[in-house]
């Protein structure tokens, strides 16, 4: 009867280099696993508490959209509160339009974070805090948004541009009232899609209704904070969707949320969070199902 080879031989030297190379694999996946950790194939939208003004991030495999970043520093705070301790980049920031609750927390995020890339309707606005995006983000590749462009996130979500129809750079009317320029995006992730109106108002909802995009979406974050100059009968009917998003700061001297928006919500049975009762909300989908976080 032939002996088993006895396992306390002396390694050859191929089978050296195979141990070396089973050695370095483990380094390199114990290296990875962070990323492992928060890739948990589910989308995260939050709807960030800036007080009065505007800041969502989206959480996809470890990339980050961040649109737009409220009216001061906070955003850093909550930023740090959702985004992994040693993640340090943005990969996307969209400036939905240059009003300052939405462009001055920006002008933070681009100092704290390395920023890969922004999307924007360029504007001659003249403010000082829009002049200072300018200066911070002089370095940062930017694109020029258009309806129609797409954002791959890769393993079926997407972020499509569905407004401005026409880059509006020099356009008097815009300049008049930025609102009339806003980027206005749409999330798509398998069955789920999330409306982002900036602060649009009835002119854009109207502009759109008449365009080809698709509308419907499950969730829709409110345009101008629940002024009652947006979110018109028909866009929301159009829309159709099941939970709805304010940011919006307590005690606002806009009156904001209007109680017309509200109510034409509550008409259609519409569940919505305001980010000055709720806090910051996490919404997480998974590409047909969904779940809130509060
Ligand atoms: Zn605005």
């Amino acid at each position: 009867m032939m002996l088993p080879k006895p396992i306390n031989r002396k390694l050859s030297l191929s089978e050296w280099l195979v141990f070396l190379m089973i050695a370095f694999a483990a380094i390199l996946s114990f290296w990875a696993l962070p990323t492992i950790a928060v890739s948990d194939g589910l989308l995260h939208v939050y709807f960030l508490n800036v007080g009065q003004g505007d800041a969502e991030l989206i959480d996809f495999n470890g990339k980050q959209i961040l649109i737009d970043g409220g009216p001061d520093s906070k955003i850093l705070q909550e930023l740090g509160r959702v985004m992994p301790f040693y993640d340090h980049s943005i990969d996307l920031v969209v400036l939905t339009h240059p009003h300052a609750d939405h462009v001055t927390g920006l002008v933070e995020v681009l100092k704290r974070y390395e920023v890969e890339q922004i999307v924007e309707n360029y504007t001659p606005y003249n403010t000082a805090e829009y002049a200072e995006w300018n200066k911070a983000k002089s370095s940062v590749a930017t694109i020029q948004a258009q309806a129609g462009q797409t954002i791959d996130l890769g393993d079926g979500a997407a972020l499509t541009v569905l407004y401005p129809a026409d880059p509006k750079s020099d356009d008097e009317e815009f300049l008049k009232n930025p609102h009339d320029g806003m980027v206005v995006l749409r999330l798509d992730y398998g069955d789920d899609g999330v409306l982002f109106m900036g602060d649009a108002e009835a002119k854009t909802e109207y502009k759109l209704l008449d365009g080809s995009a698709s509308l419907s979406a499950q969730f829709l974050k409110i345009g101008h904070h629940g002024s009652k100059t947006s979110t018109m009968d028909n866009f929301l009917k159009a829309v159709n969707p099941v939970l709805a998003f304010i940011g919006v700061g307590a005690k606002n001297r806009y009156g904001h949320p209007h109680p017309t928006v509200l109510e034409r919500l509550e008409n259609y049975g519409i569940k919505y969070y305001r980010t000055d009762i709720d806090g910051a909300v996490e919404l997480i989908l998974d590409g047909q199902n969904y779940k809130i976080v509060n």
